[in-house]
């Protein structure tokens, strides 16, 4: 690997465009990752094969005959979209710490038509959503919000408190690790605030058995597989006793307002799921950079913890 992406940091733009100033250069990362110890045939295991010279990024299996494309099971398979240019908005969402709009992407990638960068970001934005990770473990701070919703006419009607009339209600999760950082975060659009719904959510997000840190809000007081520890507001304030599910509450709400323009109801899990995915990669672009391809489907379990313990 070289050397610049051992820190996993991400590359500057320029260092990555010289480093993939091609299809080429694509089709080969896309080489290493699928075949680090050289060809392998998915249909029948043969170690021998060639590159055809007729079929781009195409290998054939000596034994079989079976032709494999370098591209095959990422989100880049069939598409017309050159891989240099696959490649480039990939890492242009993988390093944008507040996202990329298909506006933006267009004017970068330097597309000619709207629809296909549109198309383009909203293909990576697919693999943003990782159906095998894991529950978040150890001790959690878990609370709810509310996020005013943008509509036509309207004007945003909200009510006090956990009230959450015109407003779209987030549960969050936050993992904390031992040296006072944020690890993972979930987050999910949910009905209301009650026992039923909330512990569904905890169910879903936190591994049996962790602590689960909340402010003392009843719809908690039911997790029957969990420890709870509820720290009851008095006259503390909320931020103060749930620090970082707070902070990920008031960055989500900034790049709602600031990057989105308004979240959009109908749009909003998607939205959830993509700052998710930025919040848990933010020091891993490299690891961001593959899964948005399609390239890493599958991370070894032990992978993550390894990632924590690097320095930004
Ligand atoms: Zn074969």
């Amino acid at each position: 690997m070289p050397s610049r992406w051992k820190s996993d940091r991400p590359p500057a733009l320029a260092a990555f465009v010289g480093r993939f100033p091609d299809d080429r250069a694509c089709a080969d990362y896309l080489c290493r990752k699928r075949w680090p110890e050289g060809f392998v045939c998915p249909a029948c295991g043969g170690l021998k094969g060639w590159e055809l010279g007729a079929k781009r990024f195409t290998w054939e299996c000596a034994a079989c005959g079976r032709q494999t494309s370098v591209t095959a099971g990422t989100v880049m398979h069939r598409s017309k979209v050159p891989l240099r240019l696959w490649f480039l908005a990939a890492h242009l969402m993988a390093t944008h710490s507040n996202g990329i709009s298909a506006l933006q992407m267009q004017a970068q990638l330097g597309l000619g038509s709207y629809k296909t960068a549109w198309l383009l970001c909203h293909k990576l934005r697919r693999a943003m959503v990782d159906p095998d990770r894991e529950p978040l473990a150890g001790v959690v701070e878990v609370d709810e919000t509310s996020i005013p919703f943008r509509t036509k006419d309207d004007p945003v009607d909200g009510g006090a408190g956990r009230s959450h009339v015109g407003k779209l209600l987030v549960a969050g999760a936050v993992e904390l690790m031992e040296d006072g950082r944020a690890g993972r975060i979930r987050l999910a659009v949910i009905e209301d605030y009650g026992a039923m719904t909330l512990t569904e959510f905890v169910t879903r997000a936190v591994e049996r058995g962790a602590t689960v840190v909340s402010d003392g809000w009843s719809g908690y007081s039911s997790l029957k597989e969990h420890t709870h520890e509820a720290k009851v507001i008095g006259s503390m304030a909320a931020h103060v006793l749930l620090p970082w599910i707070h902070r990920v509450f008031a960055n989500l709400k900034r790049w709602g307002t600031g990057v989105l323009h308004g979240f959009r109801k109908a749009h909003l899990d998607r939205y959830l799921q993509e700052f998710v995915f930025r919040w848990n990669r933010r020091r891993h672009t490299r690891v961001a950079f593959d899964s948005l391809l399609g390239i890493a489907v599958t991370l070894p379990h032990a992978c993550y913890r390894d990632f924590v313990d690097q320095r930004a």
